[in-house]
Parts: C-alpha cells; sequence; structure tokens
C-alpha cells in the first residue's frame, strides 16, 4: 500500500488557511468582474504539445518542470504548469476569435516539479487574467491596473513593490541576443553550467538565473533598452505613461525577463520583502507572438498570474469566518425547535451552528471553542414562553427574546 503521506510538495489546504485561499479567489474574482473580466476555466491537463510548443523548449519548465505521462489511449498529456498556454489552446480550439478582445479571470491548481521550499510547490495554486486582442498598451496598463488593486484589496499592494521592463519586439531581441552572445561568451568560465547551456539555446533566460556567480557576471551585462527599435521604445514609453497617468508606481528593472519564451515588450513583477528568496508574487507581461505560434492567426495578448500560496502568506491575519451564533437544545423539544429555528435563521442570513449534542454546559463550552459570538437557548421553560434566551458571549449578558422577534434581535451580530 501506498504511503498515507502527501506526495512531496503538495499540501492539504485546511482550516483557516483553505479559508484565506477561497478568500484571496473571490475577492479577486470580484474585482476582475469590476474590470469586466469574467471567469474562464480551463482543464487542469492538456496534450503536452499545448505546453511545449508554446514555453519554448528551452524554459525551466519544460526541460524540468512539467508533470507529463502518457495516458492509456497513448496521448501525451502533462498537468498544466501555467494557466496561459491552455487559454491560448482554448482561443483557437473554441473558435473564441469572434469575441475578441477576450477578456479572462481564472484560478486553480497548477503543478511544476520543482525542489519543494517555502512558497514553492509541486502542487500550488494561482489567480491569473488575460486580455486577448487587445494590441494597445493601454491593455497593458489596464491588466496592471486590475492586479494593483486586487492585491490592494487584500492589504497587501503596501508591501510590494511594481518592477518593469520591455522585452520589446523580436528585432530588437535578435540584436540584443547578440550582444548578450557576444559578452557572456567572453565571460563563460564563470558562468553556472545551466547557464553556459543557455548561452547557446537563448541567452536571454540567462538574465533570469538565481545563481548567485551568474548574478555577478550578469550585473555587467548590456542592457536592452539600448537594443530597442523606435517602435518598441515607443510601445514602451506609452505603457510607463498609462501607469503615470492612473498614479501607480513602478521600478524599472532592466534586468526582468520573464521565464517562458512566449513574451514581447511589457514584463512585469509584483515582488516583495516579506517572503524571503520568493519574493515574486505576481508576474506577467505581454504575449503577441503566443496564438500565432500555436497555429492560430497572429492575436496580440497580455496577461498575469499570481501565486496564492505567496498571497497567502502576505495576509496579515488569515482571513476571519463571520462569527457565529450557536443554537443549544435543551430537552427533547428544545432540541427541535433548535432544529427548526438552525434553517430559518441561516435563510435570513445568519451564521448558525447547532449543537448536535449534550446539554448546556457541553454546548457553552462548544460555543467557545468556535469563537461564537452569542448562545441561544431554548429549553422547555423557554418553549413555554415561545421565547429564547439569548446570551451575548462577550459580555455575558442574557435576554429573553420571542422567538418571532429572533432574526431581528441577533442581526447585530450578522
Ligand atoms: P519563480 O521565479 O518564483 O520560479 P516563475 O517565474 O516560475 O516564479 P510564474 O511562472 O511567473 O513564476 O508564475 C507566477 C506566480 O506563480 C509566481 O510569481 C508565484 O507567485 C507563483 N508560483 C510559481 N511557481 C510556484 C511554485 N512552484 N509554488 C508556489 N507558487 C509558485
Ligand atoms: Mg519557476
Amino acid at each position: 500500500m501506498a504511503k498515507l503521506q502527501p506526495v512531496r510538495g503538495t499540501h492539504d489546504l485546511l482550516g483557516d488557511e483553505a479559508r484565506s485561499h477561497l478568500a484571496i479567489v473571490e475577492a479577486a474574482r470580484d474585482v476582475a468582474d469590476r474590470y469586466g473580466y469574467g471567469p474562464m476555466s480551463t482543464p487542469v491537463f492538456e496534450f503536452t504539445d499545448v505546453f511545449q510548443r508554446t514555453l519554448g523548449d528551452t524554459s525551466d519548465i519544460v526541460t524540468k518542470e512539467m508533470y507529463t505521462f502518457e495516458d492509456k489511449g497513448g496521448d501525451s498529456l502533462t498537468l498544466r504548469p501555467e494557466g496561459t498556454a491552455g487559454i491560448a489552446r482554448a482561443v483557437i480550439s473554441g473558435g473564441l476569435r469572434n469575441e475578441l478582445p477576450l477578456k479572462c479571470f481564472y484560478s486553480g491548481p497548477m503543478f511544476r516539479h520543482e525542489r519543494p521550499q517555502k512558497g514553492r510547490l509541486r502542487q500550488f495554486h494561482q489567480i491569473g487574467v488575460e486580455l486577448i486582442g487587445v494590441a494597445e498598451p493601454t491593455g497593458d496598463v489596464e491588466v496592471i491596473a486590475l492586479a494593483a488593486d486586487i492585491l490592494d484589496t487584500l492589504g497587501i499592494l503596501e508591501d510590494t513593490t511594481l518592477e518593469l521592463n520591455t522585452l520589446g519586439d523580436s528585432e530588437s531581441r535578435a540584436l540584443y541576443r547578440d550582444a548578450l552572445v557576444a559578452y557572456f561568451t567572453g565571460v563563460a568560465d564563470k558562468l553556472s553550467d545551466d547557464s553556459r547551456e543557455r548561452l547557446t539555446r537563448n541567452p536571454l533566460r540567462i538574465l533570469d538565473s538565481k545563481d548567485k556567480g551568474d548574478r555577478e557576471v550578469i550585473a555587467d551585462a548590456p542592457v536592452f533598452g539600448d537594443y530597442l527599435s523606435a517602435p518598441a521604445q515607443e510601445f514602451f514609453g506609452a505603457v510607463c505613461q498609462g501607469l503615470d497617468t492612473i498614479g501607480l508606481g513602478y521600478t524599472l528593472n532592466p534586468r526582468l525577463v520573464r521565464g517562458l519564451d512566449y513574451y514581447s515588450h511589457t514584463a512585469f513583477e509584483f515582488t516583495t520583502e516579506s517572503l524571503g528568496a520568493q519574493g515574486t508574487v505576481l508576474a506577467g507581461g505581454r504575449y503577441d507572438g503566443l496564438i500565432e505560434t500555436m497555429g492560430g492567426a497572429a492575436t496580440p495578448g497580455v496577461g498575469w498570474a499570481a501565486g496564492i500560496e505567496r498571497l497567502s502568506m502576505m495576509l496579515a491575519e488569515p482571513v476571519a469566518r463571520t462569527r457565529p451564533i450557536t443554537l443549544i437544545g435543551l430537552g427533547e423539544d428544545g432540541e427541535r425547535e433548535t432544529v427548526r429555528l438552525a434553517r430559518t435563521l441561516r435563510q435570513a442570513g445568519l451564521t448558525i451552528e447547532l449543537v448536535y449534542k449534550g446539554g448546556l454546559k457541553r454546548g457553552l463550552r462548544r460555543a467557545d471553542r468556535i469563537n461564537a459570538a452569542a448562545a441561544v437557548m431554548i429549553g422547555d421553560d423557554e418553549l413555554a414562553r415561545n421565547a429564547a434566551t439569548v446570551r451575548d458571549l462577550d459580555s455575558g449578558e442574557q435576554t429573553d427574546v420571542a422567538i418571532a422577534d429572533l432574526t431581528d434581535h441577533l442581526a447585530a451580530y450578522r
């Protein structure tokens, strides 16, 4: 029998953590809705090709991190490592091109075989948005503003920095690539093995390396800004200006490259000092070439994704549940009445916990343990008067309330 352990790098979401995850998704979806980004959900697995072709043969995800398996029909499938490729696939296979611009919000589990550590899991969860079919820099500004508003709603925007860069157009990237190859070839002996390999396959990726030795060499590498074409410069200027217009502060980071092949123009990350090594909470950029790479008609796009586990760790406090009201029925008739009342009060929008078993003492102990705000006690005495005893569990004050008035009386605890 398999060990009764969660698989390494996976975890159960329990209690407050589960509640926080859900609250993050709900808060984000709410903000996204206001921006006109509706919910969208694609499968957690796709044909391997969907990721292989789009993320690039040299990306870390494709070379090292994918959960790929052959299914019983002999197809090669992969658990999605990220959300954008699946949505791009859906745009093509679902004929969504007639509905552009497509604005969508998604959330769900992603899978990457990486070395588990704090803030780095093998099954983790993301929220994300995509804006597909808009080539204008206004689109970039909108998705970044949406990201900032979600972080603000969660109360953590202040703890983050928006870092911004441009990866230019393909013309600029070709020029820059040559410059990088020339530079890194000269210092190849100082590079890590991984980066030496990237030198021939995808030198831009070296800039993304987290290796300490690499970082030193990277510090003196040519800067993309010097190789940007005039149109690419103009595009980036417009994005910066748009962010200025809405009053969103940012830091230019010329070393910021996204790990995936499909990005162009704008790249951005919201980073934080509060999570140690795993400092990127939300990351995204423009991917104008992606859908064409997949075999669809050329369609621009821009979007981002954020790790829910990292967002959750940044919340000052776990999201609290509404304090419940405990109903304690004493004796058979009292119990029956609480069962009836519980449903009525819940339907009226109150948060109600029933004590399933045991007397007054046990009921109050349970109320205390679940941090109930009030206890409603109904025994034969109360029933005879068609009333209930309501105890405020903070002040200890007790009130006799007619059952018909209970909903109104308890509204204070909503
Ligand atoms: P990193 O540099 O941390 O590996 P990444 O560039 O691989 O990040 P993206 O693919 O841009 O990350 O994913 C967007 C966000 O998803 C990250 O900023 C992070 O919050 C979250 N994320 C990515 N990988 C993991 C993981 N293995 N565990 C938990 N969260 C993750
Ligand atoms: Mg990664």
